[in-house]
């Protein structure tokens, strides 16, 4: 804490992989001594950049860029790009921290990086958002590359802003490499990777409740957000028999206990997407549901919460909340939504609980497969893709079943996860010596 003042978030992240991974460490002496974990908490790189771009009235606007290159010790820096108005240091160094472990997880090739800017894309024109990206991208496009650092889409960057950018690297390097992920489908992009990480979350969840015989099947299901991983884990916990009642945004949820139905999600996606709406707007086509402003969907009665909007959204009373009301799994489909506190009272509770680290890294996964499709120079169709998806999240849930199962029977997704990311980043750092 005394090295990072002020990165509350980062310090969080760290807390909370230290807490299950030092004592691990303790028992296998090949970890010891190495000044291990003291080395996977100093990013590689920081880098901090100025981004000027002119508004559609002709004035300069000035923004903050960053990008994280937190570890390379098993592959190239991986992770999305973040624009939101409350980026700053320690959310992205949080982010990329989290990144190194999920991304070992997933099996594939991946280092750890985030990257973003205080932009906020609310409210811009298309134009205005298209010059932004290049600006970010002018700078960024020295520090990057297909096989250095990759990166991808998160809050507030999708296919749009991924496109703006990767056309802006192209035309600054004249080359053509697969040096972002969640690219459109006729410029190198793999399909599924829109859906990945609200289906992958969706998968694991399914996993979680086999463990207790259970399935997604009638279950009444509450989500939060409205953007690209709300969306597909709507959709596809809709297509597994589930009911999903709510869905919010950051100015509040709609309600609808008829269920949001494939036809009522694609008009979220519409509003979300192409009109670039607020989730208030859901009432005026379905005025049997219900909006309510300034709050989170915790309060709904619920078998099943995915919590898929952002950091640190989720907290001690709503935890409690969800476990009162019946609630016997949560599949965190952003990162860190859960306070610490609330970890506390769902593993106290017994309750199903994943870390967006495991349960969301079917995003990143797939981001891995479409790099390894544009190194083939080929397209796998998708169904390929979806298997391939299918069988990465069953293999995550395996490596959490390992190394989370306490002698009780109960899985501790976060132990599971945070060693089983931990060793594989751990072998790869000592094989490679002292760097
Ligand atoms: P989007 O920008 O598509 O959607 C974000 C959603 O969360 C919106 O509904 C937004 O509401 C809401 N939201 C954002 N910030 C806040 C806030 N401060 N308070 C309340 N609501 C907020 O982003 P994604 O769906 O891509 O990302 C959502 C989460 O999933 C993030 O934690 C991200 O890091 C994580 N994630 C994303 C992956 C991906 O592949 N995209 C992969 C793995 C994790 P509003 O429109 O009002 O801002």
């Amino acid at each position: 804490a005394k090295k990072n003042p002020n990165e509350p978030e980062f310090m969080q992240a760290v807390m909370e992989v230290a807490e299950t991974v030092i004592p691990f460490i303790e028992e296998n002496k090949k970890y010891q001594n190495k000044m291990l974990l003291e080395r996977m908490v100093e990013p590689d790189r920081t880098i901090i950049f100025r981004v000027v771009w002119i508004d559609d009235k002709g004035d300069t606007q000035v923004n903050r860029g960053y990008r994280i290159q937190m570890n390379s010790a098993i592959g190239p820096y991986k992770g999305g790009i973040r624009f939101h108005p409350t980026v700053n240091l320690s959310i992205l160094k949080f982010l990329a921290f989290e990144q190194t472990f999920k991304n070992s997880l997933t099996t594939l090739p991946m280092g750890g990086g985030k990257g973003g800017a205080d932009f906020d894309p609310k409210g811009k024109s298309d134009n205005e958002v298209m010059r932004f990206c290049q600006a970010f991208m002018t700078e960024l496009s020295k520090h990057i590359g297909a096989n250095t650092d990759v990166p991808a889409g998160d809050i507030g960057v999708g296919g749009r802003e991924v496109g703006y950018m990767f056309g802006q690297y192209k035309r600054l390097r004249n080359e053509f490499t697969g040096v972002m992920t969640g690219k459109g489908i006729s410029f190198g992009g793999s399909l599924i990777r829109p859906e990945a990480t609200g289906y992958g979350n969706v998968y694991f969840v399914q996993s979680m409740l086999a463990t207790r015989g259970e399935s997604l099947s009638g279950k009444t299901i509450v989500v939060s957000g409205s953007g690209n991983v709300a969306q597909y884990a709507a959709e596809k916990a809709t297509q597994l028999g589930g009911k999903v009642v709510t869905m919010s945004d950051s100015a509040g949820y709609i309600y609808d206990s008829a269920g949001i139905d494939a036809q009522k999600l694609a008009y979220i996606m519409e509003i979300k997407n192409e009109l670039r709406g607020r989730i208030s707007d859901y009432i005026t086509k379905y005025p049997d549901a219900k909006y309510v402003a300034g709050k989170r969907p915790w309060g709904v009665k619920c078998d099943v919460a995915l919590p898929c909007a952002t950091q640190n959204e989720l907290n001690e009373e709503e935890a409690k909340t969800l476990v009162a009301n019946g609630c016997i799994c949560v599949g965190e489909g952003a990162n860190m939504p859960t306070t610490p506190e609330a970890v506390i009272v769902f593993q106290k509770a017994k309750t199903l609980y994943s870390p967006g680290k495991a349960s969301n890294a079917g995003g990143v996964a797939t981001s891995g497969l479409e790099m390894s499709q544009n190194s083939l120079r080929l397209n796998w169709s998708s169904e390929e893709v979806d298997e391939r998806l299918k069988e990465i999240m069953l293999n995550i849930h395996a490596s959490c079943v390992k190394y989370g199962t306490d002698s009780s029977g109960y899985i501790d997704y976060v132990k599971g996860a945070n060693i089983a990311g931990f060793v594989k980043v751990a072998d790869a750092m000592l094989a490679q010596g002292v760097v």
